[in-house]
């Protein structure tokens, strides 16, 4: 116990900014602002199963937390407090202080404050629970989205499944859209003070962690509207441009996810607004799309006709 303890104290102990009592009582406690409502999400990472055992655990202490954070920016939420529970094989005190480095210095970044948590002794996993808040009753949700609006997605679309396809040899990606897409996939950017941005202009929201096509389902399904995408409108890498109608860049585009981008419907009307907002943040912002009555996500080719995403492997998908 008192080697646990050793543990936590050297890596992941800080001064807490907005907690009233952070680690090392039995729990900590938080005073949430008045007339806020509390965001809740939690995420589980297991080796073997989400990465695998020779990740950097710099990386993967980012990741752990990123992966959490963009689903509070997804809500509109401002991040302010995470808990950690890890579960290692051994108490390997490099491994710690590489994981809580990277771990930390995204939490800093976001002025997030680590109040609790605990440590296990079994195979390596991470779980991550974070908190936020959100004007009371003003959070992003997926159920907003009505027919006649635009669908937008920030950033780049499918850079870490395109990593990924060129680790394994399937694609050759050269720098700087290299860089970027290995970037995205070990080191993602959660979009935090977007979403924070878009409390009031967007009517619905997810982030981008299943896929586009997936995830935009999502929204779909719960605003009970059908999402139609253009692809050609879809933002990708500069490199993949030329061949972006090719299967497995496609597969990657529509399908890969892992990209924490964020993916949100909004009126036509707001339009302007998200343009200049685009500008201010340094966030690109693209239209790829709109809703309409039905139910499902299409997605079209240049000339307007629907693209088979069935025979793409996307059955699964819909
Ligand atoms: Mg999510």
């Amino acid at each position: 116990v008192s080697r646990e303890f050793e543990l936590i104290e050297r890596h992941f102990t800080r001064e807490p900014r907005g907690a009233v009592l952070g680690v090392g009582d039995d729990a900590a406690l938080l005073r949430p602002s008045a007339d806020r409502d509390l965001v809740v999400t939690t995420d589980t990472l297991v080796e073997g199963v989400h990465f695998s055992a020779d990740a950097d655990p710099e990386a993967l202490g980012h990741k752990a937390l990123a992966v959490n954070l963009s689903d509070l920016a997804a809500m509109g939420a401002q991040p302010r407090w995470v808990l950690l529970a890890l579960t290692l094989p051994r108490a390997d005190d490099d491994w710690l202080s590489r994981f809580s480095r990277g771990f930390m210095t995204l939490a800093d970044s976001f002025e997030v404050d680590l109040v609790g948590g605990d440590t296990t002794r079994g195979p390596l996993s991470i779980c991550v629970t974070a908190l936020g808040e959100v004007d009371r009753g003003a959070a992003l949700r997926r159920d907003g989205a009505r027919a006649g609006e635009d669908v937008w997605v920030s950033g780049v679309i499918g850079n870490a499944a395109l990593a990924l396809l060129h680790l394994k040899g399937d694609v050759r990606l050269k720098d700087p859209d290299l860089g970027k897409c290995l970037a995205r996939l070990h080191t993602p950017k959660p979009r935090v003070a977007l979403g924070r941005c878009l409390v009031g202009i967007a009517s619905s929201a997810i982030d981008v962690s299943d896929g586009l096509v997936a995830d935009l389902g999502h929204i779909a399904g719960r605003s009970n509207v059908r999402a139609v995408v253009e692809y050609s409108r879809v933002p990708c890498a500069p490199s993949v441009v030329s061949i972006k109608g090719h299967d497995p860049i496609r597969r990657a585009i529509l399908g890969g996810g892992d990209d924490y981008e964020l993916c949100f419907t909004a009126p036509r009307d707001r339009a302007r607004e998200l343009e200049k907002l685009s500008g201010e943040l340094g966030v690109g912002l693209t239209c790829i799309g709109r809703t309409e009555e039905g139910h499902g996500v299409a997605v079209s080719n240049e000339d307007g006709t629907p693209m088979p995403i069935e025979a793409a492997g996307f059955d699964h998908f819909r």
